[in-house]
């Protein structure tokens, strides 16, 4: 019997949506890790995320004001959490669904965050997508430590699974769920990616490929950095790890074309 999933947000109407700079996050660009690499996709950042990594890229979502999270910014003096009515916006599901439906691709990203954390109202934003058109996809960015509902998994297409080590500074008991890891592992719906800095972050996925037997065409090795030079420094060795272990390989395209501008 699959194990049952953890309560997360029960509203099927309203997302709450990450807002960048103003504006709602959802926007149209190229997929740019992973198995969807390059394909043309329609992005929808939602907002609030269960884990709290220190090095987090998207820390809008979840860094609020009041909160005692660690973050490797804290160390510039102009760095500030984040005002959670001006980062993030309640949009019914209806006025998402228009919003995507003006841009032309048919492959949408559902990523944050953690976009797990608000499954009903996912379920209702991809129903109403193919109700305008049969052909929408939809792929998900998760962490890897909830599990989907069962309408959740019969509406995705794909699940894009970046569980984070020890270098986030997540405890262990957060980001490693055994029965998450054992349900993704066996899922042919679910592509892992992980994100790798150091040789101790390659054992690390090394060891969890083992213990929850993931098969090696699952898994993307990703290297760790936001700039282009970071990229370029692991990039040849991390090739050279895949290629040893029987791993896969991805780039980060928009980091490559945008550097580490967001809603491009
Ligand atoms: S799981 Fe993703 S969104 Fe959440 S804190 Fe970590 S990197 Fe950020």
């Amino acid at each position: 019997m699959p194990p049952k999933p953890q309560p997360v947000s029960t509203d099927p109407n309203t997302l709450k949506i990450a807002r960048l700079n103003g504006q709602l996050e959802i926007f149209y660009s190229i997929q740019g890790e992973g198995k969807s690499a390059g394909i043309p996709s329609v992005f929808v950042r939602t907002s609030l995320c269960n884990l709290h990594c220190i090095w987090c890229d998207t820390d809008y979502t979840w860094n609020w004001e009041g909160t005692p999270f660690a973050h490797v910014n804290d160390a510039n003096p102009e760095y500030r959490k984040f005002h959670k009515k001006t980062w993030m916006a309640r949009c019914s599901v209806g006025e998402i669904a228009e919003r995507v439906l003006a841009y032309p691709a048919r492959n949408v990203v559902l990523t944050g965050g953690e976009p797990m954390m608000q499954q009903p109202a996912l379920v209702a934003l991809m129903h109403l997508l193919r109700q305008h058109d049969a052909a929408y996809r939809f792929e998900v960015e998760t962490n890897g430590t909830l599990l989907p509902h069962s309408d959740f998994e019969a509406a995705i297409d794909q699940y894009n699974v970046s569980p984070k080590l020890a270098n986030s500074n997540n405890p262990q008991r957060l980001r490693e769920k055994a029965a998450v890891y054992r349900y993704f592992a066996q899922n042919p719906k679910a592509w892992f990616k992980f994100v790798v800095a150091q040789l101790k972050d390659l054992e690390e996925v090394l060891l969890l490929q083992e213990r929850y037997a993931i098969a090696s065409e699952k898994i993307w090795l990703m290297p760790e950095g936001h700039t282009r030079q970071a990229l370029a420094r692991r990039r040849r060795w991390l090739v050279e790890a895949c290629k040893t272990h029987g791993l896969r390989y991805t780039d980060r395209l928009h980091v490559q074309i945008w550097g580490n501008q967001k809603g491009v």
